[in-house]
């Protein structure tokens, strides 16, 4: 008999983190916002605009320029982060631009900018998946024209099983065996990717399998943001 596999944190390889949870509305400044929540990685999102792009050499006349600003804020983790850019956020900053961009009718915003300030309070890995979800919700709170929202999870592989939604541990401490390989990804509802990193390593078929994986994930957040957005727009 093989013996089952076993998280550290006692979730099945399928299971993500708990709790759940989103909220839209939460900045009253900003033009909309939102916070997402998996288990204990926090992310808030506040969008500003669409506005005239400044300074004018950046404007774009054939079509508007999202602009997403991703940071982890200096109390997020145990071991005190030093404040200001980094070329870790500036890589989560282009990407989460990139995840989003392929749903938005930026189009309709010639010379114009949408600002996306990303903030992570409480970081256990998974934060761009976490600040994703949070600015996919806060820019439809901000009534950006969007074919949809988007819906962001992370699957990879522990040793040889492949789990769903790596906490910190996982990510970064997970030794045992081949180790870990971490795959965040962002779904449209309809099943498309429009985001996939990996790091580590993986075979082609498992990478399959870790995409199937995320994709039904993302189907459950999906329902959580809509949920989050539909209580807003009845307020
Ligand atoms: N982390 C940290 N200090 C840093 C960067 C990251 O403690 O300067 C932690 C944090 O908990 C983060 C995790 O490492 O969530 C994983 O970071 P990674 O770069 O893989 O991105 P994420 O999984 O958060 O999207």
């Amino acid at each position: 008999m093989t013996k089952e596999f076993k998280r550290n944190s006692g979730r099945k390889p399928e299971e993500m983190r708990t709790p759940i949870k989103a909220e839209v509305g939460i900045i009253p400044n900003a033009d909309g916002s939102a916070m997402f929540q998996v288990g204990k990685t926090i992310a808030y999102a506040s969008v500003f605009g669409p506005k005239k792009m400044h300074p004018q050499h950046l404007q774009n006349p054939a079509k508007g320029t999202l602009r997403c600003t991703y940071n982890m804020l200096s109390f997020s983790v145990n071991d005190r982060i030093r404040p200001g850019p980094s070329r870790r956020s500036t890589e989560i900053s282009k990407i989460t631009e990139w995840a989003l961009e392929p749903v938005l009718m930026i189009d309709n915003y010639p010379n114009m900018v949408i600002d996306v300030h990303i903030n992570i309070i409480q970081a256990d890995a998974g934060t761009r998946c976490a600040g994703i979800n949070a600015a996919a919700m806060a820019l439809a709170h901000a009534g950006i024209p969007m074919k949809s929202i988007v819906s962001s999870v992370a699957a990879g592989k522990l040793d040889k099983t492949l789990v769903l939604d790596l906490d910190k541990y996982e990510d970064s401490e997970y030794d045992e065996g081949e180790g870990s390989t971490d795959i965040p990804m962002t779904f449209t509802p309809d099943g498309r990717l429009t985001h996939i990193q990996v790091d580590g390593k993986i075979t082609g078929k498992q990478l399959k399998e870790a995409v199937e994986l995320a994709r039904k994930a993302a189907k459950e957040i999906y329902e959580v943001q809509k949920k989050a957005l539909k209580e807003i727009g009845e307020e």
